[in-house]
This record gives structure tokens, sequence and C-alpha cells, in this order.
């Protein structure tokens, strides 16, 4: 394929997404990043990511800390995440991501709005820094529990859809109500009307989903109009359904390719929001966060979880990824880190 060639449409997105043509993917990046540093400049944002708990009501069959899987669960307590805030307030994160299992129970939602105020009241360690921003990523909610953490001062949520294609999606969950296609659709409206920055996101390269579903993941992000978006590769846990069913998926090489490429696409696509260099690319390559970057990422999340539970928050297999790793990048790519800043959207802030 041409780079001349793309136009941004279903047909010509689908095209992009199944050629492995490599000329054509490195002038799509480079061509990506260029669009992002002229869109929204050479900065990129800090999120220092807290996963809160891996208890979870939810058996999504491609994970790896879903409810029916054997494995150590943990909390963390409202004193282990305070201190974790203080040291992302501490090293000028400007933000953190609260993530954890989905949980529905009462002691849990006022845990979380205790530690949003809390959070909020912590000194930031340079005068002028604004105290920490807060995204939260704690699954489908009640729009009373989304209004309470809303008013409590977190103001960005990420849901992600992980498929636009209620067929996929159906495939990669159990078929019960509470793994409903449009209870999360609706989820993500509700947040929206709530007043959070609604993120969403699909995972990359997984068994059945075409170059199409991609295509149409990416039209689904413009059309929902989302701020933020935190998308990356399919990484299989060994343990979960959905690897045992041994469909074939994309090699670990093309699945990166793949996640590289669907962010420079959808840089292309919505020039100001915010992308996530996903942690699930470093999985794949030890330099994925650079690399993601440079395809036009502009936001990324260091694991600030203490080490001693973010063993367990075994999603897919990560051991590569335990702690938060150094936050420089090679001079030479002229990236810069935002610090002691929220790093919201330009999108998000029109
Ligand atoms: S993907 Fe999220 S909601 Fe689904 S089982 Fe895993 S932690 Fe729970």
């Amino acid at each position: 394929m041409n780079i001349k060639e793309l136009t941004l449409d279903r047909e010509s997105l689908a095209a992009a997404i199944a050629s492995e043509d490599s000329t054509f993917e490195r002038e799509l990046r480079d061509l990506a990043y260029r669009t992002k540093v002229e869109t929204i400049g050479p900065e990129v944002y800090l999120r220092g990511l807290i996963e809160i708990s891996n208890i979870c009501v939810k058996n999504c069959l491609y994970c790896g800390i879903r409810r029916d899987i054997r494995c150590s669960r943990y909390e963390l307590s409202e004193e282990e995440v305070l201190a974790t805030a203080q040291i992302a307030a501490m090293r000028r994160f400007g933000s953190i991501v609260i993530q954890g299992g989905e949980r529905t129970d009462q002691a849990f939602i006022s845990k979380i709005t205790r530690l949003i105020r809390a959070i909020k009241n912590i000194e930031p360690a340079v005068e002028g820094d604004p105290p920490l921003g807060i995204t939260l990523s704690l699954g489908e909610q009640k729009k009373e529990v989304y209004e309470e953490w809303f008013d409590a001062g977190a103001h960005r949520y990420l849901l992600r859809i992980e498929s636009t294609n209620p067929d996929l999606f159906h495939r990669i969950h159990p078929n019960d109500p509470l793994h409903s296609y449009d209870r999360r659709l609706r989820a993500l409206y509700v947040l929206k009307e709530t007043g959070f920055q609604a993120g969403t996101g699909a995972m990359i390269g997984m068994p059945f989903q075409t170059a199409e579903d991609m295509a149409d993941d990416l039209l689904f992000y413009k059309e929902f109009d989302a701020p933020m978006i935190g998308m990356g590769p399919y990484n299989p846990h060994p343990e979960t359904p959905l690897t045992l069913q041994g469909a074939p998926y994309p090699s670990a090489e093309r699945r990166f390719a793949l996640g590289l490429k669907m962010i420079a696409l959808l840089r292309l696509l919505m020039p100001d929001i915010n992308i996530a260099a996903a942690t699930a690319l470093e999985v794949l390559d030890p330099r994925g966060r650079e690399k993601g970057i440079l395809s036009g990422a502009n936001v990324f999340m260091p694991n600030i979880t203490p080490v001693n539970q973010m063993v367990k928050y075994n999603l897919y297999d990560r051991k590569t990824l335990l702690g938060d790793g150094a936050l420089s990048f090679n001079p030479e790519t002229g990236i810069i880190i935002g610090y002691g800043q929220w790093g919201d959207s330009k999108h998000a802030v029109k």
C-alpha cells in the first residue's frame, strides 16, 4: 500500500491495517508522529498507574484475573494507595490512574470516594503545580456511582469497549447479562453525561478479529468523540478460556506492528486527542513505549503499584514489566516529558 492512497475511510483503514508492507508501515508511523508534534507538540504526559486490586466480579474470557481463575488476590489498603499517590506527586507525574478489577459493592465504592478526596488534598511537590489529576479505570458502574466519584474529584475515566463488533465482543466474553455489549456502550455514554472525559479502547490482534473490525474500532472512537484512547495489542494469558480454545491470532511481531499502526492511524484520524502508549506494547518490545510515542502516542503510564502486589495483577503474561522502568527516552528522539501537568488532551480542553 502507498501512503498517498490512505484516505481514512473504512475501506482504506482496513487495507492499511491488513498491509504488511514495512515501508508503508514506517512511512505511516513517521507521518503520524509529525502530525502529533505539529498538532499538540513534542511533550508526552505521565499517568502514574496504581493497580488497586485484582479482585473482579467479571469473567472476561481473555483475562488473567477473571473471577473464575485461580490466582492470588490482593487489594491495596487506603494507606498503601495514598503513599503511592504521594510518590506520584513527589515525582511530579501530574496525574495518576487508579485501575482495578470491577467491583460494585458499597465498601469498595466508598473506599474509592474517600481515596479520591484524600488524593486531591496531597500537596504538590512544586508550588504552582495542580493537585494530582485522577483517571479511574474501574469498569461499569451505576450512574450514581460515576457521579459520586466525579463529584469527589476524579475527572477522567477509561472504560475499554474491547471490540466494537458486538459478535466479537460476545465471543470474548461470557454470554450473560453481566457481560453485555449494550451495557458497556451505555456505560460509556453515561460517563460522558456525568462530565468525565470518557476514554475507551480495544484489543488489537486478538483471535477472530479482522482488519475491518479494527477499522471499525477506530471509526467508533471518532464517532464517540473520545478525548483519550488506551488500546493495545492482545497478549494471551496461558490459562484463560480464549487461549485454551486454541484459535489462531497474529504472531507477537505482527501484534506489535499492528499496535503501532493503530496508534498511527488514530493519530491521523483524531490529531488532538490523548493516545496512550499502552503497557501491552512494552510486553512485546522493551522499547515499546518509545516506539508507541514515535508512532503518534503522547501518554504513558509508569506502573507505580507496590512491586509485591504488581506481580499479582496478571492480566496477561507480563513478567518483563516489573517496576516502572526508566522514564527517559533516547535524547535524539526530541521527546519531552511534561512534568507537573494533568496533560488533558487539546481535544478535551476544546
Ligand atoms: S478484563 Fe477487567 S472486567 Fe474483565 S475480568 Fe479482567 S479485570 Fe475483570
